[in-house]
């Protein structure tokens, strides 16, 4: 008989669809008995005796209210099979009890960011307790370029004894795609503001840009980044982050009044781009973590016309990581975002929690 275990998925908006939609058709000797599936933070579906939620109806099947997070570590527990919870949303709350979750033995697969980009405080307990005997695992590859392989590789190379010495990376598919556009190897005229206008009109910024150029989410991957390399990164805002809102704007209501003045602040990201030009190098927004200097940073850097991150296409992400055994750096690049892409790398650690399991 093939052998199965319990999934409990919290959160079916972008991601949690396709990763849904996935799973549905994942053939594999190991069976996926989805006991738990929060749509929403209203509506779940569940039984009290471990019925398998049918993904071909979920979208429309009745729902009930979903459980606290106590109750299900409680639900899952006292399932018979080992489970691991999926949490395909951004939610702080659902973050904050991943140590619970993995200390009662319940393993985690996520795209979210928070856990492990948080104070920490968070990291150290959930680290801590998945060391502790009959702990559940965790498996986050997406939170750092989507599903490129950029953890799981870096804990192979430091586990087996690789000192790494220097990640740097173009970690916002939203801002690759903005500097691929406004800096280039040729002369052009266009206009930080008129591609972040674009980049919006596209879909490629978040509703308000400002979320996408304030760097933060470059400073979370970052230090997602600086953590599994060993650095005591207390939070993401305890390193520098160069932000690219104008001082001036930061205080302005709505994303429309921002964009309209937004144009104001072009001369002066002009004549960064002019100057590196002139050096023959174009602009790219990069999160940096200097292992032998102990230094993290976020914030516009310069590159040659001839480096990898100035040929750049579209959003894709890149990384390169520098060790002791790749004195050239292994550099690793492709899409960074997409919900088909996002959810393939969640599932596909999901796989290798069940294979461990
Ligand atoms: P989304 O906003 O489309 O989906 C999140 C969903 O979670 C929403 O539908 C929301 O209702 C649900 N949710 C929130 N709290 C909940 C709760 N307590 N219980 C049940 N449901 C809850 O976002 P998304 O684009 O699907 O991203 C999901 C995660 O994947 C985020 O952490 C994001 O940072 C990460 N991620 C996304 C991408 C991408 O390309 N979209 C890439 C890499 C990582």
């Amino acid at each position: 008989m093939s052998r199965s275990v319990n999934v409990a998925i919290i959160g079916s908006g972008v991601v949690g669809s396709a990763f849904l939609g996935q799973l549905k058709n994942l053939k594999h000797s190991i069976h996926f008995n989805v006991i738990y599936l929060a749509k929403s933070s209203e509506e779940a579906l569940f039984s009290k005796s471990y019925d398998p939620v049918d993904l071909s109806t979920y979208a429309t099947a009745p729902t009930q209210t979903p459980l606290s997070l106590d109750e299900l570590v409680k639900y899952l527990k006292e399932s018979a099979k080992p489970s691991i919870l999926v949490d395909n949303t951004s939610s702080v709350a659902i973050a904050d009890f991943y140590p619970t979750f993995i200390k009662e033995g319940i393993s985690i697969a996520t795209p979210n960011k928070k856990a492990f980009s948080s104070d920490i405080s968070v990291w150290n307990e959930i680290f801590k307790n998945a060391e502790l005997p009959g702990s559940g695992l965790v498996y986050h590859e997406a939170t750092v370029g989507a599903a490129l392989p950029i953890i799981g590789p870096l804990k192979d190379l430091i586990t087996t004894g690789d000192k790494v010495e220097k990640i740097e990376g173009i970690f916002s598919g939203t801002l690759s795609y903005i500097f691929n556009e406004f800096s280039t190897s040729e002369k052009s005229d266009v206009k930080f503001s008129d591609v972040v206008k674009v980049a919006k009109k596209l879909g490629y910024t978040e509703p308000d840009p400002r979320d996408d150029l304030n760097g933060l989410d470059v400073a979370r991957k970052v230090t997602i980044l600086a953590r599994i390399s060993g650095l005591e990164v207390k939070s993401p805002t305890s390193f520098p982050v160069d932000s690219l809102i104008p001082k001036q704007l930061e205080g302005i209501q709505s994303a429309n009044e921002f964009l309209e003045k937004l144009p104001e602040y072009d001369s002066e990201i002009q004549k960064v781009k002019d100057e590196a030009f002139a050096e023959g190098k174009v602009l790219r927004f990069i999160g940096q973590v200097d292992v032998k200097d102990n230094k993290v940073s976020v914030g516009i850097g310069k590159y040659a016309f001839d480096h990898p991150f100035a040929s750049l296409k579209g959003s894709d992400n890149v990384v390169s990581i520098k060790t002791q055994r790749y004195v050239n750096p292994l550099i690793i690049q492709g899409a960074g975002a997409g919900a088909e892409i996002t959810a393939h790398g969640v599932l596909a650690d999901t796989i290798k929690i069940a294979e461990r399991i």
